[in-house]
């Protein structure tokens, strides 16, 4: 597979460029940057043969098959359209977009066009949330009453940029963290929120973006889901807690780029640990997004599961800003 990075970003110099080169006969051709010259230096930082400011040259230039989309935001609808049009797969960060409609485009003209398309969901990735799937799946806590989700943190340093100052290129914790949140309960619990009410707060690093969210839940089967995100929390802890019928799930440090944490199934017969694989995050998404383009199988997280979780996080957003009980909107998808 030979791949283009659209964006010269943190997340694929920080995890995504190995997770590329890690799987077979894979290589990275070409970058996009919108400044030539920290292109070029990214280029050579990460010995990527060619570097472009403008992707219609970038896609007529040295042939690749995917494309690896981590710009902000704003930017991934329209480079992705670019993308299919040219008949690349592609694998886009999330939020894929930063409305609905707009990521329903992609994934329907994905479709369309007969290539992959995958959402860079990692979590659900981790040998963690395989194992509390699997611990789900078998009926170890019978009937899921309820999931809190944990995922307060302090947003480093070097993130610090549009993350929190700039709306426009999709800031604020709810498309950042609560988009991974509900695509990992969505992945954990096998069905959609319905609707969710929330509050949201800018509690010291927001500038014109919320950097707190707290909000509720409804699932079909009547499971409730209190989930908490934050850039401002230096001394949380993350974690995710299931409660079932006949027991509880308690996962510590699980929501996490890296393979670590704990999980404790606690039940009539105690509290027993759960052991799980700590295979890295990234490298899975990537193998089974390959897999999936050379026709087989699916990505770990797919165009659809990008839109839905994208849905369950505006309806967030709204149901904070307007201060009502929002039902989740998912428009759509095309298949
Ligand atoms: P970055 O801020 O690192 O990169 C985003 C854009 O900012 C880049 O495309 C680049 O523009 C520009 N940029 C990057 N570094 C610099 C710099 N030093 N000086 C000036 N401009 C710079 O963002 P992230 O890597 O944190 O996030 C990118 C995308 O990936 C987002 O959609 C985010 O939501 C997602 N993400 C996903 C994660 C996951 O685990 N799935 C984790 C982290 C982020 P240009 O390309 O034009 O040079």
């Amino acid at each position: 597979m030979r791949w283009a990075l659209i964006g010269a970003s943190r997340i694929a110099s920080g995890y995504m460029i190995d997770a590329l080169r890690v799987q077979p006969e894979s290589e990275i051709v070409s970058v996009l940057s919108s400044d030539a010259t920290r292109g070029a230096r990214y280029a050579e930082d990460h010995a990527i043969p060619h570097s472009f400011t403008d992707l219609d040259a970038l896609l007529d230039g040295p042939p690749i098959d995917a494309v690896y989309i981590s710009t902000t935001n704003e930017k991934h609808h329209a480079q992705a359209l670019m993308a299919i049009a040219a008949g690349k797969h592609v694998l886009c960060e999330k939020p894929l977009a930063t409305s609905l409609a707009d990521a329903i485009e992609m994934v329907s003209a994905a479709d369309e066009e007969g290539v992959t398309f995958g959402t860079n969901h990692h979590l659900r990735n981790a040998g963690s949330h395989l194992a509390i799937r699997d611990l789900i799946d078998e009926g170890r806590i019978g009937d899921v009453q309820s999931v809190r989700v944990f995922h307060a943190v302090s947003l480093p340093q070097q993130l610090r940029g549009w993350r929190i100052n700039d709306a426009s290129a999709g800031g604020g914790v709810i498309p950042d963290i609560t988009v991974h949140d509900a695509d990992t309960v969505r992945f954990l619990l096998g069905e959609d929120p319905v609707d969710v009410i929330a509050k949201s707060a800018t509690s010291g690093l927001g500038e014109g973006v919320e950097d707190s969210a707290m909000s509720v839940w409804s699932m079909p089967s009547g499971a409730m889901v209190q989930s908490h995100e934050s850039f401002t929390h230096p001394f949380a802890r993350t974690g995710i807690e299931i409660h079932g019928t006949k027991g509880s799930i308690h996962a510590d440090g699980v929501m996490s780029q890296e393979p670590v944490g704990t999980i404790h199934l606690v039940d009539a017969q105690g509290r027993h640990e759960i052991g799980f694989e700590t295979h890295n995050l990234y490298h899975r998404a990537v193998r089974l997004f390959s897999k999936a383009a050379a026709g087989s199988g699916r990505p770990s997280a797919d165009g659809i599961d990008g839109v839905k979780s994208l849905a369950v996080a505006l309806a967030v957003r709204e149901s904070a800003r307007s201060g009502t009980c929002q039902r989740v909107n998912y428009g759509e998808p095309s298949k």
